[in-house]
């Protein structure tokens, strides 16, 4: 059942346990970074609790009816406007729904329909599941709304929480609800599922992927790989120009095409790409081993441009690209600032 997911061992255990001893909490807080499977781990869950079929009465059979529709279940975007305001999004299971945030918000209207749905008897399965998505989008009149139903969920329902920041959340929230944490996922883990979801991707694509993720699978999947080296090309240009050639006229020209209007999206996931180069040769200028580096496969060019300077210096750039961050956010001129934050980068003394 769970098999079929991405990481989290431990994640898989203890939702495994419940179901075997049928003692699934009323309310779960599924907390763990952005794109690390915890929807899909929700869906999982729901799909066990009412599978027609179950094998050994735990795990979900992924073929009756009821297992197949909520493995359908990708929740639409909504069709009208009024739609993405009020209503909850119905799975083709019509005991599994989904809430998620309009506007940065949740409204209290959607938690209001929730709270009726939630007292009503199952359908069709054996339980009826709510997931609310970006949980830690809910106001105070709809946190309220929520608290109402957390008091007494009856117990053919449940609610899972699903957010990246946990924090955020009213400590009687958090309180009401049994919190499951995931883990961001290892490179290794992210590369093998990038090879069982495309059979084309070659091995070393896949692990320059599974390397820029950060641990979340769903950014690995919607990674362009082509753009992705293309600007991972352009930003070592730059760190090329400021440790080996030392060549200024080559910096102003990459702050131009970093600059440049037609691409205002690219500037930042450029400046981050930079960031992340000048970190991998800071960490091999520190003699750091290639697994702890994002650009693994880039190594040998890193160590070249890594030789070339002293490692206070690369702590040094990364320094500057923070501090040019912060003034982009007070509106300063983009190209001024990044004229000045590549020749203050290639002074050798700072
Ligand atoms: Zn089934």
């Amino acid at each position: 059942m769970f098999s079929r997911l991405a990481g989290n061992q431990r994640v898989k255990e203890s939702l495994r346990r419940m179901l075997a001893v049928r003692r699934v909490p009323g309310a779960l807080l599924f907390a763990g970074e952005e794109g690390v499977g915890k929807k899909l781990f929700a869906l999982e869950l729901a799909k066990a609790i009412n599978c027609r079929t179950p094998i050994e009465e735990v795990e979900a059979c992924d073929r009756c009816p009821s297992c197949l529709r909520i493995m359908r279940s990708s929740f639409p975007a909504h069709t009208s406007e009024d739609d993405n305001k009020k209503k909850l999004v119905w799975s083709e299971h019509r005991d599994v729904a989904l809430v998620r945030p309009y506007n940065r918000n949740i409204a209290v209207d959607k938690m209001r329909e929730l709270e009726r749905e939630a007292n009503f008897r199952p359908f069709e399965g054996k339980a009826r599941f709510f997931l609310i998505e970006d949980a830690d989008r809910l106001n105070e009149a709809s946190s309220n709304a929520l608290l109402k139903t957390l008091e007494e969920p009856p117990t053919t329902t449940h609610l899972i929480l699903i957010t990246s920041r946990p924090a955020s959340l009213l400590p009687t929230i958090r309180s009401r609800s049994q919190v499951i944490r995931f883990a961001p996922l290892s490179a290794t883990e992210i590369e093998k599922r990038l090879l069982e979801a495309n059979k084309t991707l070659s091995q070393s694509d896949a692990q320059v992927l599974a390397h820029a993720s950060g641990g979340s699978i769903g950014r690995a999947l919607s990674t362009d790989l082509a753009a992705y080296q293309e600007q991972r090309k352009a930003m070592l240009g730059v760190l090329d120009a400021l440790a080996v050639t030392k060549d200024r006229a080559r910096l102003l020209r990459a702050a131009e095409e970093l600059c440049d209007a037609k691409r205002k999206d690219e500037y930042e996931p450029r400046l981050s790409m930079l960031e992340t180069l000048v970190h991998d040769v800071w960490a091999v200028s520190l003699g750091a081993p290639a697994e702890q580096l994002t650009h693994q496969d880039l190594r040998e060019q890193l160590t070249r441009i890594g030789q070339r300077l002293e490692s206070r210096r690369a702590a040094r750039w990364l320094t500057q690209i923070d501090t040019h961050r912060r003034q982009l956010e007070v509106n300063i001129n983009r190209k001024v600032a990044t004229d000045a934050l590549f020749l203050a980068m290639s002074e050798e003394q700072g």
